[in-house]
């Protein structure tokens, strides 16, 4: 597996970053949410420059240009629910991908332990297609495996790029022993640590509730 981790070079996307994890500024659930959102941009533009293109001919008003455009094969899957701002951001950029969405949730078996229950499946057919799968906190990296393990009936991806804003180590350790070669994992930064509750530290909390409110 191939992984770029994005703030590795100083860029406005530390901004982004240090807004989404302020304990004060995160709770403007607006600007979260967008943030999240620019941060799936950023993801989209940098992933972008590692995707197939072909010469297409542009004809303007005034006469006609050619230009290298990106293949239309983009299938974006997201995992709700916190996947489905990242999932706007990137889509604002790949606004001719198809779409899919997963349900996957912790099933608490103890106070410390759970086990991942994926449920729902709206996905397109993945055959030679290049997948995105987002999901902007990749901890155990237990639901990305989960999901691409029920994926795998509706397609086999060209290629596949997992679009992620933070990740704990041992999370990416995991993903990388689970996923096909033909993975890339575009992730905007990584910590150190989860806790024992399977929750990134100091990550940023949680991005769902941050997002759209508790739940029960
Ligand atoms: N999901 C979250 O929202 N936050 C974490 O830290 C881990 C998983």
């Amino acid at each position: 597996m191939h992984i770029n981790i994005l703030d590795s070079k100083n860029s406005i996307l530390n901004k982004f970053i240090a807004e989404i994890r302020d304990e004060v500024l995160q709770k403007d659930s607006l600007r979260f949410r967008r943030n999240i959102e620019r941060i799936g941009e950023i993801i989209a533009y940098e992933l972008s420059q590692s995707l197939t293109y072909n010469s297409e001919v542009v004809n303007t008003p005034l006469g006609s240009k050619i230009i290298q455009l990106p293949k239309k094969d983009v299938v974006l899957c997201s995992i709700l629910r916190a996947g489905l701002t990242l999932h706007n951001g990137l889509l604002n950029y790949f606004d001719d991908a198809e779409n899919g969405f997963i349900s996957a949730y912790r099933k608490h078996t103890s106070e410390t332990e759970f086990e991942i229950n994926v449920e729902y499946f709206a996905s397109p057919n993945l055959d030679g297609k290049t997948l995105i799968l987002a999901d902007p906190m990749l901890a155990t990296g237990q639901s990305l495996v989960s999901v691409f393990e029920g994926l795998k009936k509706h397609g086999t991806p060209k290629e596949i790029h997992l679009a992620c804003v933070i990740g704990a180590k041992e999370g990416i350790e995991y993903v990388k022993k689970h996923f096909p070669k033909n993975t890339t994992l575009w992730i905007a930064t990584i910590d150190e640590n989860l806790n024992n509750k399977g929750y990134i530290v100091p990550g940023l909390g949680d991005a769902g509730d941050l997002c759209f409110g508790e739940k029960l």
